[in-house]
């Protein structure tokens, strides 16, 4: 049976991998293949850490907070849009301890399954993408962000992850190549990072080496019949047919799935990244300044720089205040690090994380169309549950046990 995958970012070309593997024949359809795509630029980091889905309590109240500060890293922009509304009302709704309670434990398994894949492909398929697992460090100055970060790592201890309460000198010991300025830093041991784009090159590279057929086509619409999809249209007027098709399309999945009579509340979050290249002021361990939801990540002997979710609508365009107000907080925390407004925006990458209103992907068979899987909304956690997700997707399609409980993870909940 031949897969049809739209969509050739981090999920889509993770499915083909494990999906070849099961021994099919896999072909990977997206508008562009670009390299500067959501998952080329992103931070890199794979975060077990990160168990708590985005629509948890609190959220709300800083969210309109920020709302009003124009250098903020959170931004929602107002509009008249009856789907944003929909969405909005159910991430609302979901802002809750009950919501994190039953999503934490799935969210961190699927996280953990993930980096041990990624562990794994580095190893049976000598890929190079600068994997490390040196852990994630939480960084705070302040006593508010302290006791935020101290409660989360309290919970993370409880569910079973390995984490360190360290004061400056415990930071600064980690990071020897530059000096630090915090009041402290939670330490998650078992989180890990790579090169994104390292990845991405090196995963294609092997699926064209497996046979896998890249079609750089945009998808249209499709022509459903008997709860089926057969045919999808493409926007040179070309038709594709399907025996069996998985939408990994990020952002712009609900687009497609709303052609083909479907709905999926998405919405897209877009941030920016900046890239210092061949700098030895870098910290050793990967770093969020949490106050600012600044990441930064050692990237080989770059540094990249990632900051911001505004939801905005999909376009380029680049909010400097905002760009700026992620960039000053750098030197704040790390003194011999400045990164200054590029001169050229050109240099200035941005990316759109897929995002579920409850903060939890959708992975799953549709229950009204039986050919079609979807896997999306993984938010800021896309890189991370890569090779897991193309696993799950690959254990769906061949109608094995699955990996992991898909329950939560369904398309239609
Ligand atoms: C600033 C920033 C920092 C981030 N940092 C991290 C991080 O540290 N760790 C982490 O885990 N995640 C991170 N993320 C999130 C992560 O990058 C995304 O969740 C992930 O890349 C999404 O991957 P994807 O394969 O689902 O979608 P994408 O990478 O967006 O790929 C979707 C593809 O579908 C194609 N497509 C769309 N519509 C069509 C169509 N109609 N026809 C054909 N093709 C189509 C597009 O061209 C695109 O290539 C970050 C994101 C941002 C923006």
């Amino acid at each position: 049976m031949k897969i049809t995958i739209i969509g050739g970012g981090v999920n889509g070309l993770c499915s083909a991998y494990y999906l070849v593997k099961e021994g099919y024949q896999v072909e990977i359809i997206d508008e562009s293949f670009s390299e500067s795509g959501t998952s080329y630029g992103n931070a890199g980091m794979i975060v077990p850490s990160h168990f708590m889905p985005m629509a948890s309590p609190g959220v709300i109240a800083k969210g309109i907070k920020w709302m009003f500060d124009s250098s903020s890293p959170f931004y929602v922009k107002p509009r008249i849009d009856f789907r944003l509304m929909q969405w909005l009302y159910k991430f609302y709704k979901s802002c809750n301890e009950t919501n994190v309670a039953k999503s934490q434990e799935l969210i961190w398994q699927y996280n953990e399954l993930s980096k041990s894949e990624y562990r794994t492909i580095a190893s049976d398929e000598k890929l190079e993408f600068d994997f490390h697992e040196q852990g994630l460090m939480m960084l705070y100055k302040n006593d508010k962000s302290q006791k935020e970060e101290i409660s989360i790592g309290e919970k993370a201890q409880k569910l079973g992850l390995e984490v360190q309460f360290l004061d400056e000198e415990g930071v600064q010991k980690l990071n020897p190549n530059t000096r630090v300025n915090v009041k402290g830093g939670v330490y998650y041991p078992g989180d890990a990072h790579l090169y994104s784009n390292f990845f991405m090159g090196e995963m294609k590279k092997l699926l064209i080496t497996r046979g896998v057929n890249f079609i750089t086509k945009k998808i249209i619409s499709g022509t459903t019949s008997s709860n089926k999809i057969t045919n999808l249209k493409c926007e040179d007027g070309s038709i594709i047919n399907t025996d069996q098709l998985v939408i990994t399309a990020g952002t712009w999945t609900w687009q497609i799935l709303q052609k083909l009579g479907l709905k999926l509340l998405l919405e897209d979050g877009k941030g920016y990244s900046i890239t210092k290249f061949d700098t030895n002021q870098r910290p050793t361990i990967p770093s969020i300044l949490t106050h600012e939801k600044v990441a930064i990540t050692p990237m080989g002997n770059n540094l990249r720089i990632t900051g911001t979710l505004e939801i905005s609508g999909i376009s380029n365009k680049i909010n400097a205040k905002r760009v700026n107000g992620f960039l000053n907080a750098v030197p704040k925390y790390f003194p011999e690090i400045n990164v200054s407004f590029p001169s050229d925006e050109k240099e200035i990458w941005t990316g759109f994380r897929p995002l579920s209103p409850d903060g939890v992907p959708y992975v799953g068979r549709s229950e009204k169309l039986n050919n079609l899987i979807v896997a999306t909304g993984h938010g800021m956690m896309g890189m991370s549950l890569g090779p897991a997700t193309g696993k799950l997707v690959s254990e769906i399609v061949a109608g094995k046990e699955s990996s992991l409980d898909l329950s939560l993870l369904s398309l239609e909940r």
